[in-house]
């Protein structure tokens, strides 16, 4: 069924890739390694960048390069500018309802320790936090130092058998009445999709603050923060086509108001003596010290890129290139693939027989390959799986189907070699 699933596939819709001239635009795609082109599949560790966002952030040093927001001088006014309209760019993004409600990061992990500490006061002894088993340690930690602090307790939400997340005992741990809830909206180390509004309405629905690690869907995903309606979403800037070094917390107005500031210093104040220092208002409360100014730059560019090039039919051009994947490794016997197969986005778990997933890998890049192999920063759900780790395909805006051909055969190569 598979095979002919994916020969079927081979034949129609995939033969006509809607993305050309998309992948035109990421110079880094174009090199050829050991005399194969690149074959870049590991977008979920971080994606490439298009040119758009280099020119940005090249545009800013050569031109403008400044601190924001303190001098009196012209290249500090454009810097200013450029910067703060890449807030109002990310509250047009994410549908948010004020401009206050961005605040800069330097990624993922920082939002998450941001709230995870910012909230420290609020919580007292017995407290219970529900975690994602899903989640990426940058998801877990965090919330594990907050009950060191305070003496609350964490509860793992279980999976099902699917690996996704059991909503029944969801809902049984719903009735402890959490203080926190921390979900992931896209697995990374699976796939999985999280249906993230209806996990919010119940959470919020038991009076728990809710957090959503959106790290791996901002690449793929339509956002609007009214229809998941959580209180804290966050994700990083170099997963979706942006720099490193920049991030993005969303916050509820007020919730995110309540928050004590992880870094204080410059920037985040309105008064400051000897005596008592006062905190200015958001944004800047949660953003002190000189912020990530080229990078948030190169964020707003890629956000340029993303709301001009990830359109519908890319979205489901994406979805038709991952299922053609699954396929072909179906197809190829001796894989195991893991996690669930018909609701995943951007990520493939695999391991071929019982070879080590890092044995794979290096294989896999003597011939141009680049795939991930290791626990994905997810032990707890390797551990569930049963596994040590595993190797990981995941697909950009950019990945065609010649890329997914050239894996294939460097894989039934590597099988060759080792089985
Ligand atoms: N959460 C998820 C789901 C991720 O995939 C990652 C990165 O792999 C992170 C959090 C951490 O992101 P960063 O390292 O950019 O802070």
């Amino acid at each position: 069924f598979f095979i002919a699933l994916a020969s079927s596939m081979t034949q129609s819709a995939l033969l006509t890739p809607h993305n050309a001239n998309i992948r035109a635009q990421f110079p880094v795609l174009k090199q050829i390694l050991d005399g194969y082109p690149l074959c870049y599949l590991d977008t979920a560790a971080t994606s490439q960048k298009p040119q758009i966002v280099l020119d940005a952030m090249a545009q800013y040093y050569t031109n403008d390069n400044a601190n924001v927001h303190r001098a009196a001088h012209q290249l500090s006014a454009r810097a200013t500018l450029s910067y703060e309209k890449v807030r109002d760019q990310l509250q047009h993004f994410l549908k948010a309802k004020h401009r206050e409600e961005i605040i800069f990061t330097h990624g993922t992990t920082e939002s998450i320790n941001l709230v995870a500490f910012g909230l420290t006061a609020q919580l007292t002894a017995g407290d219970v936090i529900l975690i994602d088993s899903a989640a990426h340690h940058a998801n877990i930690v965090p919330w594990q130092e907050l009950a060191k602090r305070t003496g609350a307790v964490i509860k793992p939400i279980p999976l099902d058998k699917h690996c996704r997340l059991d909503i029944n005992a969801y809902q049984a741990l719903l009735a402890l009445k959490p203080k926190i809830v921390a979900l992931c909206h896209i697995s990374n180390a699976l796939g999985t999709v999280n249906p993230v509004a209806q996990l919010v309405q119940l959470a919020k629905a038991q009076g728990a603050i809710t957090l959503v690690d959106g790290a791996q869907a901002a690449a793929h995903l339509t956002l609007d923060m009214t229809d998941i309606d959580c209180d804290f979403y966050v994700f990083s800037g170099h997963k979706m086509y942006g720099p490193t070094g920049v991030g993005v917390l969303y916050g509820r107005f007020d919730v995110l108001d309540s928050l004590a500031p992880l870094l204080t210093g410059g920037e985040m104040i309105k008064r400051v003596s000897f005596e008592a220092t006062e905190f200015g208002s958001l944004p800047n409360r949660l953003e002190a010290g000189t912020p990530p100014i080229a990078e948030v730059i190169g964020l707003g560019a890629a956000i340029t890129f993303l709301q001009t090039e990830l359109t519908g039919q890319v979205q489901a051009y994406e979805a038709e290139l991952l299922n053609y994947l699954q396929c072909q490794l179906r197809a190829l016997g001796e894989v195991h693939l893991y996690g669930a197969f018909d609701d995943n986005i951007g990520v493939v778990a695999f391991n071929l027989a019982d070879e080590h997933h890092q044995d794979v890998g290096i294989l896999l890049d003597q011939q141009g390959i680049a795939v991930r192999c290791g626990h994905h920063c997810a032990m707890p759900l390797m551990h569930s799986l049963n596994l040590k780790g595993c190797c990981r395909a995941s697909i950009g805006i950019y990945t065609n189907k010649d890329d997914i051909d050239h894996f294939i055969t460097a894989l039934a190569s590597v099988k060759d070699l080792l089985l």
